[in-house]
């Protein structure tokens, strides 16, 4: 078994790890105070990790998104500093079918595209329909050569200031599920803003959609099969192969979710890592009777928790991207045992990590507070940890054994 990174892999993640020493670490803190990020302030974070080849234009893409690896390893580092990054960073994803897209979408959205400068959102939930996607009432129906929209959206990372919106909408003709890509200019819609406990620096919206027309071309299904038909999707879609490899097996989408959890599961590693570090360096200077908290057996058995789930966490997250880069239907299973059990693990490793730090621990002048707010949220988007138990069941009892079919 191999258990290092490629020469490759360990210059990306060293490279990256620099960057964000210098240019995210000095201004974090002050930038989550204030709340979600401005649009100018993300299009100044994307231009900033285009230089590094992080990024969705064609050339970022082809680095960050053919190998699962790198897309982890930038998940694990980018929220080891901050999480809220992350979300606003990984969460704007949908832009990649621009490429797909209508004429008319691609007018004005490719130039934007190709300087990676375009924010997209993945708008699935509803205000009724979280976990149960079969709920949803989004509704599309074809009037002409366009498709009219109508429905509300919840709980959308990048809402308010995506370009793009890939919104889960039911066929009203069909009745079938299908992803409708609505760009804000030629079928603008109405956001409003959520608040919420931790990634604050990350906006969440609400997305109204009210009679948005959007070309007849943009439905995903018909951009996929019209890319696929003229031989055309790898090229204009740069995605690993063992991602379309896992198609044999699974949706498209549950393929994308085997990658998004995997990565989640990595963002709780990167926030267990910060919380353990802090924690190691203020067990080493603090004193208490007389001596190194670190001394305290009680201290100890606390880091022995907190090492061994970052540990486990980081290891599962890895194997769930193995198994994608190979194709592996097991991917499926990995990567919701690796979300649900990285997710909940770094609540407890950031609550131990305050309670090491002791009062200092609670003040936001130390970054354990944000640490364990960031962690909480963790256990709810991309499915909740219960989502992740019942999926794990099935994929080991067999379809049968489905819990919510
Ligand atoms: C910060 C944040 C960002 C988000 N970003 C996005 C985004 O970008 N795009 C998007 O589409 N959505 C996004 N979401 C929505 C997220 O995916 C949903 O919140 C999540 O799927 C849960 O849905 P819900 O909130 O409606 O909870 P519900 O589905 O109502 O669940 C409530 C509770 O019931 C439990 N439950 C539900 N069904 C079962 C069952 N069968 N068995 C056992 N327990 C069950 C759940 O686990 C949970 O504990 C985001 C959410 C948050 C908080």
């Amino acid at each position: 078994m191999q258990f290092d990174f490629s020469q490759e892999h360990r210059l990306f993640r060293d490279s990256l790890r620099e960057f964000l020493a210098k240019e995210i670490e000095p201004i974090v803190d002050e930038k989550e105070k204030k709340g979600p990020l401005t649009k100018e302030e993300v299009l100044d974070l994307y231009a900033k990790f285009r230089k590094l080849g992080i990024g969705y234009d064609p050339e970022s893409l082809s680095v960050y998104f053919e190998d699962p690896f790198y897309y982890g390893i930038a998940s694990e580092e980018i929220s080891r500093v901050w999480a809220s990054l992350n979300v606003v960073l990984g969460m704007s994803f949908p832009v990649v079918f621009v490429n797909l897209a209508s004429e008319q979408t691609k007018e004005v959205m490719m130039p934007k595209l190709e300087k990676n400068q375009l924010i997209g959102c993945l708008a699935a939930t509803e205000p009724e329909a979280g976990s149960d996607t079969t709920t949803m009432k989004t509704t599309a129906e074809l009037d002409g050569d366009e498709w009219v929209l109508n429905g509300t959206k919840t709980w959308i990372s990048n809402a308010t200031i995506a370009d793009i919106a890939l919104v889960v909408a039911t066929n009203k003709e069909t009745g079938m599920q299908d992803m409708f890509l609505v760009d804000r200019v030629n079928s603008p819609f109405e956001t409003s803003e959520l608040h919420k406990i931790g990634w604050r620096a990350s906006p969440t919206g609400e997305i109204y959609l009210k009679n948005c027309r959007v070309p007849k071309e943009n439905a995903l299904s018909h951009m996929i099969q019209k890319a696929l038909s003229k031989g055309e999707l790898t090229e204009a879609l740069p995605i690993h192969s063992g991602i379309t490899k896992l198609y044999a097996y699974m949706s498209p989408l549950s393929a994308v979710f085997c990658m998004m959890r995997s990565g989640m599961a990595l963002m709780a590693t990167g926030i267990s890592q910060a919380a353990l570090d802090a924690s190691i360096a203020y067990a080493k200077q603090r004193k208490a009777f007389g001596k190194p908290i670190g001394k305290f057996q009680l201290i100890q058995d606390m880091l022995y928790k907190m090492v061994a789930i970052t540990e486990s966490s980081r290891l599962l997250g890895y194997k769930a991207l193995y198994l994608v880069s190979k194709g592996d239907p097991q991917a499926r299973l990995m990567s919701s045992l690796a979300k649900g059990y990285a997710c909940e693990g770094c609540v407890k490793v950031t609550y131990y990590g305050i309670q090491i730090h002791g009062g200092l621990g609670l003040s936001d002048e130390y970054p354990l507070e944000r640490y364990f707010r960031d962690a909480r949220v963790m256990t709810i988007p991309d499915g909740t940890t219960e989502i992740q138990k019942l999926i794990v069941g099935r994929e080991l009892l067999g379809k049968g054994f489905s819990a919510y079919s």
